[in-house]
């Protein structure tokens, strides 16, 4: 009993790509101390948890020690919270099922959720961000990638095995762009990162046109839309373009769901009224009668880090506590 009164604390983890965030959380989303390392320090996957656990341990030892810690949650790409899993990301090092939350459990003796970035991202616009008091909605990332979450009732939708949601890998145009997923012409590889850049080689090979963006040699979304905000006109068709086909993908699965809301996120989303105008058009267009106009097209309204290590720390309360002598 007492020990239950004590664990009032969980510790969210980020595991991003570039970077991994961890930090202890406590009951009510405040975070008590917070650290973080190169996710790509570590191409072994051993090194890697062994790093990560030494590092929580490390930081629970300073901040009030490991009797409050109730348990774990992690955020991570094609990460899958019915098995606990990593499974065969495309972009991180480690390739195929690792089974993260089983690993990390038995080195820290707690229990430990593993959830989809997607999904975690969903959980803490829900408990902190844009999303909050909402039961349904939909909640979109596009940055390298194209993630999804259906947030039905009140729960992250998670399908039969886990692995509901995927929109961006919805197919756009048959044998279209080449998806880092394997297939060709997903909504990813025209909306996400790569995609918009593609958007802009096509766009600047097909005319004359002078443009801010010729000549650039390290194009990113981002210098696109600064060259949006000086009035360049391929750059802001470049943002229309990748905008319609997302209202269009948008306003479809509205139609399926009838969401609340629908909450945007990620890097390629800061270009701001230069995607959102474009997608809020095409979808009020598309999106089944009943309920056009009706749907709120949000960007979130809390930092990406802060966010994600919070989301963790929710879908660390999740899971039931674990115990060697139970
Ligand atoms: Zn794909």
């Amino acid at each position: 009993m007492i020990q239950n009164i004590l664990k009032q604390k969980v510790v969210g983890v980020d595991l991003g790509y570039e970077k991994t965030t961890y930090a202890i959380v406590d009951v009510r989303g405040n975070e008590v101390a917070k650290a973080d390392f190169p996710t790509t320090d570590y191409p072994d996957i051993n090194a890697y948890i062994s790093h990560l656990s030494n590092k929580i341990v490390e930081l629970v030892e300073a901040n009030g020690g490991y009797e409050s810690i109730r348990s774990v949650g992690i955020s991570s790409p094609s990460g899958n919270y019915l098995t606990g899993c990593i499974e065969y990301s495309p972009n991180l090092p480690w390739k195929g099922q690792i089974p993260l939350a089983a690993m990390m459990r038995d080195r820290l003796g707690l229990a430990v959720a593993v959830g989809n970035d997607a999904h975690v991202r969903a959980l803490g616009e829900s408990a902190f961000g844009s999303a909050h008091g909402m039961k349904d909605f939909i909640l979109v990332v596009l940055g390298h990638g194209f993630g999804s979450c259906f947030f039905s009732n009140g729960h992250p939708h998670l399908g039969y095995a886990g692995f509901a949601g995927e929109i961006g890998h919805n197919c756009y145009k048959v044998d279209g762009r080449s998806c880092g997923c394997g297939h060709k012409g997903c909504y990813e590889s025209y909306c996400a990162g790569r995609g918009v850049l593609q958007t802009a080689e096509e766009l600047l090979a097909a005319s004359d046109e002078p443009s801010l963006m010729r000549g650039v040699s390290d194009l990113t979304p981002k210098l696109i839309s600064d060259f949006c905000d000086q009035g360049d006109r391929l750059a802001i068709e470049v943002y229309r373009r990748t905008g319609e086909i997302l209202g269009f993908i948008l306003g479809n699965y509205a139609s399926v769901i009838n969401p609340e809301a629908i909450i945007l996120t990620g890097g390629i989303t800061k270009a701001g009224k230069w995607l959102l105008e474009p997608t809020n058009e095409t979808f009020e267009k598309v999106v089944f009668h009943n309920i056009e106009g009706k749907v709120k097209i949000l960007t979130s309204s809390l930092a990406d880090e802060e966010r994600d290590v919070l989301g963790a720390s929710v879908l660390a309360w999740s899971v039931k506590e674990y115990s060697l002598f139970k």
